[in-house]
């Protein structure tokens, strides 16, 4: 368990257990290790056996304190929660909900959207299909889809339903930091917070009920199809098919839902994307980002820091993860005992006799081990927050990786660029404007260089990767250029 109401011990699960009145085994329902009176309903670590009602505290606190510690959502502002329909999102839309409908002091105080991107379907070419690994059809696809829009319904809240075939219409520019961000502070929390009390004061007492401005507006468009054309959806499938690994696919799908939900907060009007990632999911994510050579950004990718409980590379929009020091066994449990309604997607099938990825890898591993060492998750997640270095800052364009938006981490980048192990260069069609792969691999970090190498010919990237490479490319081109020829630099350049 990450970190008990209070501060004993942290994610570390056995500290002081002296303290804590041991029943003797097997005896009768053991009593509330907080209360004392109501009977014990579940064990969250070891000798910390909490009765409903308090358990249910427990978890509302921890939600308010980690958003209470971190200050930066604002009172008032728009945030949009990412919701996957799986559990820790699913428990974190409760958490607002509860947080939304307290009496005014303790009320939470910003405006929630939801955007569900349906994701996981469309990943499933014919060909995995055969395999009979649960994928879905497009039947199924719609009636996880219609499930998913009842429970976004019921919220009350505003919400999106995108689909992943979105993606493949997304601009280029979702892959350059928008203005702002982290360099500018912005107003101070308490500024806003002031503002805010005097605004709601002005409007006349702002408790009359537990409707907020934007609540209500739905968005969802009811008259439209449900499903993609299936020209599109197969264009998305051809792109998944041409991936060689289930690593890189894992990687592909994990980047495109995070450029829709970016594109959807920047075209809504929301600065602040909130995701449900758990203290597990982020142990998992750690190991998995050593694996696969992203060491550098660990500060970034997991949310293993307290800093890493923002995550500002966007610029314009920041992401949180307010779910990061829940374990997935108190989700599972908070879910099961207060009726949070899930919907479960299926996960990404992998090709017959074909390597499971990286990441299920390291999730089976670590959830194995989980079971007989209790504390694994939370040793990890811990050690975790005393590796991650202060990312390295991006100054330029041309310093950030071109898929996942971190600053470069790559020294010697001629040297590495010519590493016949990255480079695999296919006889593609050369000459005058053709995309090479060898012109891609200075835009990316050394991770995503070894995603790249898998991610297959670059016909079947997404157009906007693409579209946004050739830009950089070009630039590149034309900076060298002038600096190794002032004179001769006649070549207008392309924009
Ligand atoms: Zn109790
Ligand atoms: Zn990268």
């Amino acid at each position: 368990m990450c970190e008990a109401a209070g501060d004993d011990g942290g994610c570390g699960a056995e500290a002081a257990p002296a303290r804590r009145r041991r029943a003797p085994a097997h005896s009768h329902p053991r009593p509330c290790v907080k209360c004392g009176q109501g009977s014990a309903a579940l064990v969250i670590r070891l000798g910390d056996a909490f009765c409903r009602g308090c358990f249910r505290e427990y978890f509302v606190h921890k939600f308010r304190a980690m958003l209470g510690k971190n200050r930066v959502i604002f009172p008032g502002e728009k945030v949009l929660l990412a919701l996957s329909g799986g559990p820790a999102s699913s428990a974190m839309l409760r958490q607002v909900q509860e947080g939304l409908s307290r009496e005014t002091a303790k009320r939470l105080r910003f405006v929630p959207g939801l955007i569900y991107v349906d994701a996981v379907a469309p990943a499933l070419p014919a060909c995995l299909a055969e395999g009979a690994v649960r994928g879905q059809s497009p039947a199924q696809r719609e009636q996880s889809l219609a499930r998913m829009e009842t429970l976004l319904q019921a919220t009350g809240f505003p919400y999106q339903l995108a689909h992943l075939e979105q993606a493949l219409e997304l601009p280029a520019s979702i892959l350059r930091p928008g203005p702002g961000g982290s360099g500018e502070p912005g107003p101070s929390y308490k500024e806003a917070v002031e503002g805010f009390i005097q605004q709601q004061r002005q409007e006349g007492d702002g408790d009359g009920g537990t409707s907020l401005p934007g609540v209500g507006t739905q968005v969802g468009d009811a008259a439209a199809p449900r499903l993609p054309a299936t020209a599109r959806t197969q264009e998305l499938l051809r792109l998944f098919e041409a991936v060689e690994t289930s690593t890189a696919r894992e990687e592909l799908l994990q980047m495109l839902r995070t450029h829709l939900i970016l594109q959807t907060a920047r075209t809504k009007g929301y600065a602040k994307v909130m995701t449900g990632e758990s203290c597990t999911r982020v142990a998992i994510k750690l190991l998995t980002n050593l694996a696969l050579g992203r060491g550098a950004f660990l500060a970034v990718d997991t949310p293993a820091r307290p800093q890493g409980f923002m995550d500002n590379r966007h610029g314009d929009v920041m992401v949180v993860r307010p779910m990061r020091e829940y374990m997935a066994k108190e989700i599972a449990f908070y879910n099961h005992f207060f009726d949070v309604p899930t919907v479960i997607a299926p996960p990404l099938p992998t090709k017959r006799r074909e390597k499971p990825s990286i990441h299920r890898l390291m999730e089976r591993f670590l959830l194995g081990l989980q079971e007989d060492f209790p504390s694994t998750i939370s040793t990890v997640y811990r050690t975790g927050e005393k590796l991650s270095p202060a990312p390295a800052k991006a100054s330029s364009e041309s310093q950030r990786c071109l898929l996942c938006l971190c600053a470069l981490d790559i020294a010697g980048e001629e040297e590495l660029a010519l590493e016949p192990t990255l480079i695999m260069e296919e006889p593609e069609p050369a000459g005058d404007g053709a995309e090479s792969r060898a012109a891609f691999i200075p835009l990316l970090c050394y991770s995503c260089r070894l995603t790249f190498k898998e991610l297959g010919p670059l016909a079947t990237l997404p157009p906007y990767v693409r579209a946004e490479a050739q830009r950089r490319i070009g630039r590149a081109e034309m900076k060298q250029q002038s600096q190794e020829d002032p004179l001769e630099n006649e070549e207008p350049g392309k924009s």
